[in-house]
């Protein structure tokens, strides 16, 4: 067994106790499963020459010497003798797979987000990187030395002689299969060539043909910058040019020309052969945006969920040869290989998407700042309503606000008006669609005009219900009701995805007039085609987009004007430049006001203002009608006005006090287990621990709500139970989490989880 190793990088070891029979070279290798080390390992003769930081080896762990697959994350001389240590079995790497720019990454969020480092690494490297995903291995013919002594040559059969020559004279190493089509020959000769040692051979890794290249599109040339947009640019470049990390907070309304600004700042970096990452929400790397780059820079690597393995691999090699001047993508590219990196921009900063769901569970923009803090470039977060976070730290200097408050061409921002659902009483349609909004989408079709309409809930019905006995049809493995979709008549859970077929009458009494309620887009769908007959309609919402290509179709078909209303889901809100679009509808703008989340008024003006921001893009003015409950709420008021200025200071003043982020920081610990006895007990022994190391380590800062159940109290057949962390330093959160970590021991069974800096409460 080697000894556990407690740091990686040890306090130096006086020269005196490095008495050289007790001294080893070695390897540090973290493990890429549990027990996930460091531990320390042998580097045997055959590799020392080979072996890098950052490449993957195999090692024996423990008596039994099982395999395991681990990362070298140094290399040290240790204070041990040789034959204490095991052995590295085997190098798998020709290269380091991990550079040590993102080592030093990985190092920190691993400790940030408490995360083991060989989860980390394999989380962050990707699967098809890892398995070199579309590649072969070639083998390459290549003349030896012997093949340079004419004597010898000249005695070899007339037809081997040949064979070698042609070799020699090719220049470069050729494929058996080349060799033979270009001599003519069998294998037979090529194979004794060998075995006489004329021919040796070497062997590498290859893309597999037919891979497709990007199309080209055609090079567009840059507009002249409005005043706004050329002072954000000096920003931009002061920060590049000083060669030191800043963060610059871009805040720009919608249709201000932000995307303009980003990719003249990539030019600049450009300059100086600088490669930049723009990181955009999944939702936003529609083809509009890739073209928009690619017109601009030619060479642009886009990474994107819907890739397969070996594509991705591809990218990943093209990037860390330093191809693609711009890679573009979602959360993960971040860490994309990038051998010059010269600017991180992340795009639509506040959106959620940036934050991981699963281990680990880390947020984009967290690790853009620390990698470009780390690689001393600038990062430039963009938004038309920036995150309160980023929003904070603008104000207390420790980032740079530009901003850029007009749109281009001096158009005016839309027209926003609410619609106040309480006193829809009177209207005779009881529908998705007042009256006044229906009278707004006449007259935009009879202006050519174009309409999109917001609802964030997908299905038919969010609920049914059994009028005479008051069952609701619910999940049985999650704490939610089952929504109608009205395609196949099912039943289905948001969540987990049980479906079931929807049930014709009542599953507990019978009773046959099962009723549909709740709003859903394809009962709006159903409504919008029955009141508006000649208009084309589409659907955008993550069951019509299921369909690799549909997103673009259908975007495309809206660009072109053939659908003239298109509603969907948030994924309609977001990003989209569409001219022609004369009114936005939103149906329900309370639908996430109400849920038990501090951050619910934030999301909620943040989308409000998102949808509105598609409108009035081109020459004639755009308007906003927002359906509502609750119009006087100051989510919804101040997106009316757009006003975020006043939204930001009335809620950074409840934040405050109730000490929400932006005020010090949060983490959620989430317990989950089969059984309810047990998880709860343990959830309740976690609170309790806290209490303890809170008194223990001197660490009254912190606070601790719960254990309490989520609103999501049972989802896939879990019981779950949440406590939420709130510390204004978060050194004392982080100190607490790190000790809790290391001596929590839930039983069999029951899992926990720490989310830092948690954006879910569900
Ligand atoms: P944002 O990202 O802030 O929403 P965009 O960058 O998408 O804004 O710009 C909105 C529109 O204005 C786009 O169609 C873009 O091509 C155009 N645009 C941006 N900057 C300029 C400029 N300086 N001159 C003319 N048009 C511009
Ligand atoms: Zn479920």
């Amino acid at each position: 067994m080697t000894d556990r190793q407690g740091h990686l990088f040890p306090e130096d070891i006086p020269a005196w106790e490095l008495d050289a029979a007790a001294s080893t070279r070695a390897a540090a290798v973290v493990l890429t499963e549990a027990p996930w080390g460091p531990y320390h390992y042998r580097i045997p003769d055959a590799f020392a020459e080979q072996l890098q930081v950052g490449m993957r080896v195999k090692v024996g762990l423990g008596k039994a010497h099982r395999d395991m697959v681990g990362y070298c994350v140094a290399i040290e001389v240790v204070p041990q003798a040789p034959d204490r240590l095991k052995p590295i079995e085997a190098v798998i790497d020709a290269q380091p797979i991990c550079s040590l720019h993102l080592l030093k990454l990985v190092q920190w969020m691993s400790q940030y987000y408490l995360t083991p480092l060989g989860q980390v690494l394999e989380a962050v490297i990707p699967a098809g990187v890892r398995s070199q995903a579309g590649t072969r291995q070639r083998v390459l013919l290549v003349p030896s030395a012997t093949a340079s002594d004419s004597l010898l040559v000249d005695r070899l059969p007339t037809r081997q002689r040949q064979i070698l020559q042609q070799l020699i004279l090719a220049g470069q190493p050729l494929e058996g299969e080349v060799l033979r089509q270009l001599t003519g020959c069998s294998s037979a000769p090529i194979q004794r060539l060998r075995e006489a040692g004329f021919i040796e051979t070497r062997t590498e890794r290859v893309f597999e043909a037919g891979r497709a290249d990007q199309e080209s599109v055609p090079l567009v040339a840059q507009p002249a910058l409005t005043a706004d947009q050329r002072l954000a640019l000096v920003a931009i470049r002061d920060a590049l040019d000083s060669s030191q990390h800043q963060t610059i907070l871009l805040h720009g309304v919608t249709g201000s020309g932000k995307t303009e600004v980003y990719m003249q700042a990539i030019e600049h970096a450009l300059t100086f052969r600088r490669q930049s990452i723009v990181l955009v929400p999944e939702i936003s790397l529609t083809p509009q945006t890739r073209t928009r780059f690619q017109s601009r820079f030619g060479q642009v690597a886009v990474m994107h969920s819907h890739m397969s393995d070996g594509e991705r691999h591809y990218q990943w090699r093209r990037i860390s040869e330093g191809e693609a001047r711009v890679v573009i993508g979602a959360r993960s590219a971040v860490f994309a290989p990038v051998p010059h990196l010269g600017l991180i921009i992340l795009d639509e900063e506040h959106e959620n998407s940036f934050k991981q769901d699963t281990i680990p569970r880390y947020h984009a923009r967290d690790v853009a700042l620390h990698r470009a803090a780390l690689e001393h470039v600038p990062l430039v977060l963009g938004s038309a309503t920036p995150s309160m976070e980023s929003f904070r730290r603008g104000l207390l200097g420790q980032y740079r606000v530009v901003t850029l408050p007009r749109r281009i061409h001096n158009r005016p921002l839309p027209n926003v008006t609410t619609i106040d659902l309480r006193t829809r009483k009177s209207d005779p349609h009881q529908g998705a669609i007042s009256t006044p909004l229906f009278e707004a989408m006449r007259d935009t079709l009879r202006e050519e005009g174009q309409i999109i309409l917001l609802l964030n809930r997908r299905g038919f019905a969010t609920s049914i219900q059994c009028p005479a006995c008051g069952y609701v049809v619910s999940c049985p493995d999650c704490d939610l009701h089952l929504t109608h979709h009205h395609e196949g008549s099912k039943a289905v859970c948001h969540y987990c995805d049980y479906m079931i077929p929807t049930p014709p009458v009542c599953p507990k009494c019978k009773f046959d007039g099962i009723r549909y309620t709740g709003l859903g887009t394809q009962r709006l769908e159903m409504e919008v085609k029955r009141r508006f007959p000649q208009a084309t309609v589409a659907r955008m919402d993550s069951d019509t987009m299921r369909k690799p290509g549909s997103h673009e179709r259908t975007l495309s078909e809206f660009r072109g004007g053939r659908i003239r209303i298109l509603l969907g889901t948030q994924m309609i809100a977001k990003g989209l430049d569409f001219p022609n679009v004369l009114l936005v509808g939103v149906i329900n703008a309370d639908t996430a006001l109400h849920f038990p989340d501090f951050r619910a008024a934030e999301k909620t003006f943040q989308l409000v203002t998102q949808v509105a921001g598609r409108t009035g893009r081109g020459d004639r003015p755009g308007r906003v009608l927002v359906q509502t409950f609750s119009p006087e709420h100051p989510a919804i008021a101040f997106a009316c006005h757009h006003d975020y200025q006043g939204f930001m200071g009335q809620e950074l003043a409840i934040r405050e006090k109730f000490g929400y982020p932006p005020y010090g920081s949060l983490a959620r610990i989430i317990v989950r287990g089969p059984e309810l006895m047990s998880t709860e007990s343990f959830a309740e022994q976690v609170g309790k621990q806290i209490g303890k190391l809170r008194s223990q380590l001197g660490l009254d800062q912190v606070r601790v709500l719960g254990p309490a159940a989520p609103p999501i109290a049972r989802l896939r057949g879990n019981h779950r139970f949440h406590l939420l962390l709130l510390a204004e330093d978060p050194g004392q959160l982080h100190r607490l989490l790190t000790r809790l970590q290391s001596e929590l021991k839930p039983p069999k069974e029951v899992l926990y989880v720490i989310d830092v800096d948690a954006l879910d409460m569900l």
